[in-house]
């Protein structure tokens, strides 16, 4: 399948060394939901093995930080939605198939992070949490890092009811900007857009945001969806990457 991967181009793979892509239900990397652990890809071009690692998702804020290498093999207890690395050679991933999977890279400090932002951990920030994460721990600034926000349940598709409303309200003034109501209790909601609009205000350049503006919902072809199968079948994994240097 020539496109079981969508990447963004301001994230293009090769000048300041790294790999990412946004998975698709064609991607061949799978990962099992619910467990923790590392395994190894290994990159065509470049002839280096990435270590992979997918951990456990709990719909949380918190971020698991690779600051030391990582073996094939390893085993991480707990559960987290997001991961961090400053390791070449260490691929970051989330599962998503409605939720926002979300790409972050400081290339001067030379981090990554991925992001699984459903509507929970996006109302609870989990994106500004990661930024300033990334900032505190690893002195990226926030008008170089980029971000790249991937497939997601779209505005078209993505309907949601009144204590979900009610908890983007508390959490974000401009709420109505990514909101389309349906009658008075329920609203289409733009996640990805209040992501961006969350990524914003923490002060990335617009023109450092890339968004996929492709639905989960409404593109069974490409893209498996909670939403539309009602029961979770599968997840598509999308990751990031810092090369080692060849
Ligand atoms: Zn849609």
């Amino acid at each position: 399948m020539a496109s079981a991967e969508i990447t963004v181009p301001s994230f293009a793979p090769s000048p300041d060394g790294i790999d990412h892509f946004f998975g698709t239900r064609w991607s061949s990397l799978s990962m099992t939901p619910g467990r923790s652990f590392a395994a190894s890809r290994r990159h065509g071009d470049r002839g280096a093995a990435t270590v992979v690692l997918s951990v456990r998702q709990v719909h949380g804020t918190d971020a698991l930080v690779l600051d030391q290498p990582v073996r094939e093999g390893e085993s991480f207890e707990g559960g987290w939605d997001a991961l961090v690395t400053n390791q070449p050679g260490v691929m970051v991933t989330v599962r998503t198939a409605d939720c926002v999977p979300v790409l972050l890279h400081d290339p001067v400090q030379r981090v990554v992070a991925a992001v699984h932002a459903g509507w929970r951990g996006a109302v609870s920030g989990i994106v500004p949490k990661t930024v300033a994460l990334l900032v505190a721990r690893f002195g990226a600034t926030v008008d170089r890092l980029r971000m790249a926000i991937g497939p997601s349940a779209g505005p078209c598709c993505y309907e949601v009811d009144a204590p979900v409303l009610m908890r983007l309200r508390e959490a974000f003034p401009d709420w109505r900007d990514v909101v389309e109501p349906v009658g008075t209790e329920r609203a289409h909601l733009d996640l990805r857009a209040f992501v961006r609009r969350q990524g914003l205000a923490e002060g990335l350049q617009a023109d450092r945001i890339s968004t996929v503006n492709a639905c989960t919902i409404c593109h069974p072809d490409l893209f498996f969806s909670y939403r539309r199968e009602g029961v979770v079948k599968a997840t598509m994994v999308s990751g990031i990457a810092l090369l080692p240097k060849p």
